[in-house]
Formats: C-alpha cells, sequence, structure tokens
C-alpha cells in the first residue's frame, strides 16, 4: 500500500516537472523569473529588440569586434585605434560620464552585485544617510532579487552592468542589445525602474559599443578613481587588501589637485572585496565629502521611467533553496566563464520537487 501510495505520488509530483523544451517555473524571493536565460551565460538574442533598437542602423566598419568573442578575458588591443577606445587608450567621449562635477562630492559605486555582501555595504550606507551607486549584474539579480529591491528602496542609484560581464567590445551589437536589454527587464520587473545608466564591464567601451548604447537610451558610466578590488578575489594576485583604503588615503590627500569630483569603483560580489568597502566609506565619509549618487553629482536622472511595483508575498516551501544562481568570478583576471548551466539555474524547482517527494515518503514511512 505504502509502495503504491508513493510511487503514485512520485508519478503525479514528476508530471509537474517541466517538459522538454518548457522551462520551468523559477520563483525566487516570490519574484517569477520563468522568463530568463542561465545566468552567466551570453542570453539569446532577439530580434524584436534589435529591430526596436533600430540596431541595424549602426553602421562603423572601422571599428569591428573584437576577438575570441564573447571573450571573458581582455582582448588584445591593437597598436593604434580608428575609434575612442577607454580601455586600450583611455579615450573618452563627451557621452561618457566619469567625474562628479563638483570637487567636494563623492560617487561611491559598487558593481557586480547584488550579492549577500551587499547588505552590510547597504547598511553601512544607510546608517550615515549615504547613496551610492549599484551596477547590476542580471545574473546576480536574478539570485538575490530582495536585496537589489532594498538598494533601491533605500534611495541608492542602479545602473545596468549587463548579463553575463563579457567584454563588450568582442561581443555584436546584437549580442550587446540581449546582455542589456534581459538585465533592464529583471531591473525594471524588480525595482519598477528602467535605469539610463550602463557601466561596460571592465571598461571596456569603444565607439560601436557608444552607439548601441545609445540607440538603447543608455548613459556610458565609467569612474575616474578604480581601487582594483576585484583583484582580491583573484588567487596570487599579489594585491593587499590594504591597498584598498590606502588608495582612498591617497585621493583624499591629493585632492587639491583635482578639477572635479571623485568617482570611485569598488565590488559588493566578493566578501574580500566588500570587507574593504566599509573602511573605505569610513574614510571618505570622515574627510567630509558630499557622498552622492553618481546621477545626483553629475546632475542628471538617474532613470528613463520608473513605474511603482509592489514588493511581492513570499510564502516559504520547506526544501525549496531560494539562492540557486550562485555568484561567480567576474574580475578582469579571473574569468567568469562560469558552470552555472541552465539545468544549474532551474535547480530550485526540482530541488522543492525532489524535497516534496522526500517529505511524503518520509511521512507514509511513520
Ligand atoms: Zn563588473
Amino acid at each position: 500500500m505504502l509502495a503504491t501510495t508513493a510511487a503514485a505520488l512520485v508519478a503525479a509530483l514528476l508530471a509537474l516537472a517541466p517538459t522538454p523544451g518548457h522551462a520551468a517555473t523559477l520563483i525566487i524571493d516570490g519574484y517569477d523569473f520563468s522568463e530568463y536565460p542561465p545566468a552567466d551565460q551570453p542570453p539569446p538574442i532577439n530580434a524584436t529588440w534589435n529591430a526596436k533598437y533600430d540596431i541595424a542602423s549602426i553602421n562603423l566598419p572601422n571599428v569591428p569586434v573584437k576577438n575570441p568573442l564573447n571573450s571573458v578575458e581582455e582582448p588584445p588591443c591593437p597598436l593604434t585605434s580608428a575609434t575612442c577606445d577607454w580601455t586600450c587608450f583611455n579615450c573618452t567621449r563627451p557621452t561618457d560620464d566619469v567625474a562628479c562635477k563638483d570637487h567636494n562630492t563623492w560617487a561611491l559605486s559598487y558593481d557586480d552585485g547584488p550579492s549577500e555582501y551587499t547588505v552590510p555595504i547597504l547598511e553601512a550606507l544607510n546608517k550615515i544617510g549615504a547613496k551610492a551607486t549599484f551596477c547590476i549584474l542580471g545574473s546576480r539579480a536574478l539570485a538575490h532579487p530582495a536585496i537589489l529591491r532594498r538598494v533601491y528602496d533605500a534611495g541608492h542609484q542602479i545602473c545596468v552592468h549587463t548579463w553575463s560581464h563579457r567584454f563588450l567590445t568582442t561581443q555584436t551589437n546584437e549580442q550587446i542589445v540581449a546582455e542589456f536589454e534581459w538585465t533592464l527587464r529583471i531591473i525594471q520587473q524588480v525595482t519598477g525602474a528602467r535605469p539610463l545608466y550602463a557601466r561596460p564591464p571592465f571598461g571596456d567601451i569603444d565607439d560601436r559599443v557608444r552607439a548601441v548604447f545609445a540607440k538603447m537610451n543608455l548613459v556610458p558610466l565609467l569612474w575616474n578613481r578604480d581601487t582594483f578590488d576585484w583583484k582580491l578575489a583573484s588567487a596570487n594576485s599579489g594585491f593587499d587588501a590594504k591597498w584598498v583604503t590606502g588608495n582612498f588615503t591617497n585621493w583624499i590627500a591629493t585632492a587639491g589637485s583635482t578639477s572635479t569630483g571623485f568617482m570611485s569603483l569598488e565590488h559588493d560580489l566578493y566578501p574580500q572585496s566588500a570587507g574593504q568597502a566599509l573602511p573605505a566609506l569610513d574614510l571618505v565619509s570622515k574627510a567630509g565629502y558630499k557622498l552622492q549618487t553618481a546621477s545626483q553629482c553629475i546632475g542628471t536622472n538617474p532613470y528613463l521611467s520608473v513605474v511603482s511595483v509592489p514588493i511581492p508575498v513570499v510564502v516559504p516551501v520547506v526544501g525549496s533553496n531560494t539562492s540557486p544562481v550562485g555568484a561567480l568570478p567576474t574580475g578582469r583576471s579571473a574569468g567568469n566563464s562560469g558552470n552555472t548551466n541552465a539545468a544549474a539555474a532551474r535547480s530550485p524547482v526540482l530541488s522543492v520537487l525532489a524535497g516534496c517527494v522526500l517529505a511524503v515518503l518520509a511521512v507514509h514511512a511513520l
């Protein structure tokens, strides 16, 4: 009897499992993310989006896609360039935002989250009433939407930072659209806001990438102070954690020689880099800087559009795993090809299913 009942239950539950070709339901923190592609992989391109942004009209034959395609490693720089390439030649265009305008303002920015390590940074910022900018990876938003929502609701600026963190100069125009549009969609679903500012991974931008940004109504957000804290997550990088606060100390000490305010780059994906964010915040705060979001210190709007969306009511499910999409390396040298695939991204549903089966079997075994 027991075997028959259990078998029937297993069969019934398995009938709820996704059939080939159909995405499983993926609910994270109450958000239905079933439509999104696997984390940390270049997301599928979409012809409708390409047409909407008129991507086909971009014609820059002198700015080819760099090889290797979709690179997670830094592509080699050419000896000369016909384009304004920031990574290789430190070239910026007037459309790029790299610094706060006023001398006494500082825009702290944190990239590659949200993650669990975002939370202490958020709490420290909120405690002193400071605002900062968080450049969001779609793949991390998929894992931690509730943290993304907390950051947004606290009044910090959300900027978009791609889905899979590739070097954009190694991606086609259509792939760049997909990287940003998937990420914009998940940010909008969670917060209701569509960011205006986009940060290219590794600051890798040239005129072709800028042309795609312009078509999508995105503004390049760069920086004028790099902590290089991402090196802390790389084994044998030789980077001392104290160098992060050492950089901030030096920047503050030499601020008199600068004509603009600061826009600094840190990361909230790894404990090593996020751990340095708190003493760095303390240094900048005590030095008397006005800590603003990037858009505040530039004097623009942070979002193209904003609508109000409710926070979903989360119904706990015994045996579920609400953080299935783990943080993956995204540092420049660490690489982020990742090992999370569609099956892994969908695993919580199967975990819930397996948990239900085991729970039912356990009850019947009693
Ligand atoms: Zn990044």
